[in-house]
């Protein structure tokens, strides 16, 4: 099976272990930098300025839920953030809710800086104190009828840019989105009781995995 990482330096990170492990996928938390590449010989001058030297030590990484600003100062250390930028570039991702944020080139009230890799504008805690956490359950674009989903101080998506698929709305906008081998809710998938979405990330591990292998 895929060596699937869950960045574990805050938040939700042990309920995204708990969802893959029931579909009997091991996951690996990521806690430091030099767990996301692993050295693989290449001589650094045929590497581009900025990329580690390694290739990726797993082949999908999920960015939990939590505090967005949180996980930014632990990833302010040793590199961190940087080595995530250039991971997140061509690895499989899937981010949840802080994990979208951190994910979005455009992050809002407040502006934060983020990992620029997903084409979308994100408000953060854009629900307000009365509507700020709700259970929904609504159709989406996946297989199997409606989904629920968990929103839990959720941010909102208020631009998709044009390479981006929305595969799920809350009230006209997007809470599930895609973009190539990156994949972003703004809801807990985790803390619901339906693996649909994992699944939905492992397929498209799968599916990085095998166009990898064509091109090697
Ligand atoms: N409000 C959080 C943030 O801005 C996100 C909430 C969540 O991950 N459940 O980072």
């Amino acid at each position: 099976s895929p060596a699937i990482g869950i960045l574990a330096l805050q938040g939700a990170y042990e309920a995204h272990a708990r969802t893959l492990a029931a579909l009997a996928i091991p996951t690996r938390l990521i806690r430091t930098p030099d767990q996301l590449f692993t050295s693989d010989g290449r001589t650094p001058s045929r590497i581009p300025s900025g990329t580690p030297a390694g290739t990726p030590a797993i082949d999908g990484l999920i960015i939990p839920g939590g505090e967005s600003t949180t996980m930014l100062k632990f990833l302010e250390r040793n590199g961190f953030l940087d080595s995530l930028a250039s991971f997140v570039r061509t690895v499989p991702t899937f981010g949840t809710c802080a994990g979208a944020i951190l994910l979005a080139n455009d992050v809002q009230n407040p502006p934060q800086i983020s990992l620029g890799a997903l084409d979308i504008t994100i408000e953060r805690n854009a629900y307000g104190r009365q509507l700020d956490s709700t259970i929904l359950t609504a159709p989406t674009k996946l297989p199997g009828g409606p989904l629920e989903m968990v929103f839990i101080r959720a941010p909102r998506i208020t631009r998709t840019g044009p390479q981006v698929e929305t595969l799920a709305t809350r009230d006209d906008y997007p809470v599930l989105v895609r973009q190539g081998h990156l994949l972003a809710a703004t809801f807990h998938p985790e803390l619901g009781h339906d693996p649909r979405v994992h699944q939905l990330f492992l397929d498209l591990v799968q599916n990085h995995l095998s166009v990898s292998s064509l091109k090697a």
